[in-house]
């Protein structure tokens, strides 16, 4: 089957019926090319209902999983975002047609490399790769409308929600190593609100405010 026509199945059978609204969410996942975020092998699983190896021990998450977070980052379109997890870069190729800047950190290098060089290749021209933990955020940039964390955190790092604009809106699958629960937080005026969305399993946020090289809390 021809990708495009992948795509547009993608978009009805695992986004809109399972209730993202959201329609600059589903036009971005109609025209991303996830395939060519995939290895060549891979590629004629790029549209199914689930998440996908990407090397290094990484995944490209589920599609759903990506309308879902982008849905509640709740973007118009001129916003800064930050996103943690770079993997394959394909939220990062989301977020940057919903908004006008994208950070995206990955700690694992030849990821962050290859995921740079698709930007340049595809005219990905608003995204900016940093290597390095992304637990502590990028301060040099802050503040952001926008934070994303694509692996699973034990707790809300605190540092994070503290590179919040007023308004803005952290997404953060928090729990155990192997099972998680989605949250949006938002930094409102009178302080910091959470909201619970699904159960999710992403692979685990590394570094100083997630969990350790071996598995344990830090
Ligand atoms: N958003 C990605 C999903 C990547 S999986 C995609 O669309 O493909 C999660 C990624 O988070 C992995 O690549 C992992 O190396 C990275 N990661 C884990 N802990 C991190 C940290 N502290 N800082 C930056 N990246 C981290």
């Amino acid at each position: 089957m021809a990708f495009e026509l992948e795509r547009k199945l993608m978009v009805e059978q695992q986004l809109k019926s399972r209730g993202i609204k959201d329609k600059s969410v589903l036009t971005a996942m109609e025209n991303v090319e996830r395939h060519l975020f995939i290895g060549e092998h891979m590629r004629e699983r790029a549209y199914d209902d689930c998440a996908l190896p990407i090397g290094e021990g990484q995944t490209i998450s589920q599609p759903y999983m990506v309308a879902i977070m982008t849905e509640l980052l709740e973007l118009k379109g001129n916003e800064k975002v930050l996103e943690i997890g770079t993997g394959s870069g394909y939220q990062s190729a989301i977020l940057s047609r919903l908004a006008s800047e994208v950070y995206t950190i990955e700690r694992i290098k030849p990821l962050a490399l290859k995921a740079e060089d698709l930007f340049k290749k595809l005219g990905y021209a608003n995204i900016r790769v940093v290597i390095s933990d992304g637990t502590l955020g990028l301060p040099e940039q802050a503040p952001f409308d926008g934070i994303i964390v694509t692996a699973a955190a034990p707790e809300i790092p605190e540092t994070l929600a503290r590179q919040l604009k007023i308004g803005g809106r952290l997404v953060i699958p928090v729990g155990s190593r192997y099972s998680q629960i989605l949250y949006q937080v938002k930094n409102t005026p009178s302080g910091i609100s959470t909201s619970m969305s699904t159960y999710c399993v992403f692979v685990p946020l590394i570094g100083e405010y997630g969990w350790g090289e071996a598995g344990e809390e830090q």
